[in-house]
């Protein structure tokens, strides 16, 4: 893989927010959402992130968009570093770069119409004339199924499922080429969900966009991704191609997440990787690696040294003593 073939680069980001306390807000500790994470998104695949709610997946997607500043680390976009943008180039960028979120209602003001949804964020970018928004504005309807009469319709007249069509043709207005998808059908009904996966689909093989596609649901996140990434208390513990890391997982944590897909075939037994206790506080994570408390194979030195990241296998990466 060249630069050129990279859309997205994290590099080392940690976003540690602050713990206050007291009249005075005194600082008293840090919740270490994400906590040292590098990866690379290639230009037109999916990446998919994933791991139980409170590891630090959501907050890495929305420091990627800049939607959170961050506490170290850096995200350059097409080799551009965001923080070295100045606020008109990072409004540049951002039409480049757009969300679509897990709960389509809170997504969408409820007194304006698909309509104005659809046109707000072209006028914001000053594309178009009135007419042309309009016509824009139809033409997107129609890539997410939705017929042009319901430019005119409110967000409290469609289903979950039509609402979220309607988010994600806002967030093509402006012709993006990344998208960060966060949980984007886990507020939808089953039945649903796989529709609005494959209008996903559809739309990246149409228009050439990269995602990275948030979610706890491994299932989820195998039917949409290329590479998937497994995030443990803000650190990112293995990452492969998604056929690598569903049939030959390396990572106790990664095992115990597919064990636990209900119904799944996960191709081991699972009563060997059941996951025992809760996640950690990200205030106060375990020394060592972090996973120790719930590693079902952790050995003595777990509790004190941090596993290195390595690559075990081509593009397969994990952070495990026992890996390898
Ligand atoms: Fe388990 Fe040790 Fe590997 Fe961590 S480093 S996942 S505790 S075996």
């Amino acid at each position: 893989m060249t630069n050129a073939d990279v859309l997205v680069r994290v590099e080392n980001i940690k976003k540690y927010f602050p713990i206050s306390k007291g009249a005075f807000g005194r600082v008293t500790g840090y919740v270490r959402a994400v906590d040292g994470v590098t990866f690379d998104i290639r230009k037109g695949e999916s990446f998919g992130l994933v791991g139980e709610s409170g590891c630090g997946k959501t907050t890495t997607g929305r420091a990627i968009l800049r939607l959170v500043e961050l506490t170290a680390g850096r995200v350059f976009f097409d080799g551009q570093d965001l923080a070295q943008l100045d606020d008109v180039e990072m409004r540049k960028l951002r039409r480049r770069m757009q969300i679509v979120f897990q709960d389509p209602y809170s997504s969408l003001n409820p007194r304006m119409n698909v309509g104005a949804a659809l046109v707000e964020p072209l006028t914001a970018h000053g594309i178009g004339t009135p007419a042309e928004r309009l016509e824009k504005a139809k033409a997107l309807l129609a890539q997410v199924g939705l017929r042009p009469f319901h430019l005119n319709r409110y967000p409290h007249e469609f289903s979950g499922g039509q609402r979220q069509r309607i988010v994600i043709a806002r967030a093509l207005s402006v012709d993006p080429e990344f998208i960060v998808c966060d949980e984007p059908v886990s507020a939808l009904d089953v039945s649903i969900q796989s529709q609005i996966l494959n209008l996903l689909k559809e739309l990246q093989a149409k228009f050439g966009l990269t995602y990275l596609f948030v979610a706890h649901n491994l299932a989820v996140v195998r039917y949409i991704s290329d590479r998937v990434g497994v995030m443990y208390l803000g650190k990112m513990v293995e990452l492969a191609d998604e056929r690598e890391i569903y049939n030959h997982p390396v990572h106790p944590y990664t095992k115990a997440l597919l064990a636990a897909v209900p119904g799944g075939d996960s191709g081991f037994e699972r009563d060997k990787h059941i996951l025992a206790g809760d996640v950690p506080s990200p205030a106060n994570p375990p020394p060592g690696c972090s996973f120790h408390t719930r590693c079902p194979v952790a050995r003595p030195d777990c509790k004190e040294v941090v596993p290195e990241w390595r690559e075990i296998g081509p593009r397969h990466y994990v952070a495990c003593h026992l890996a390898g």
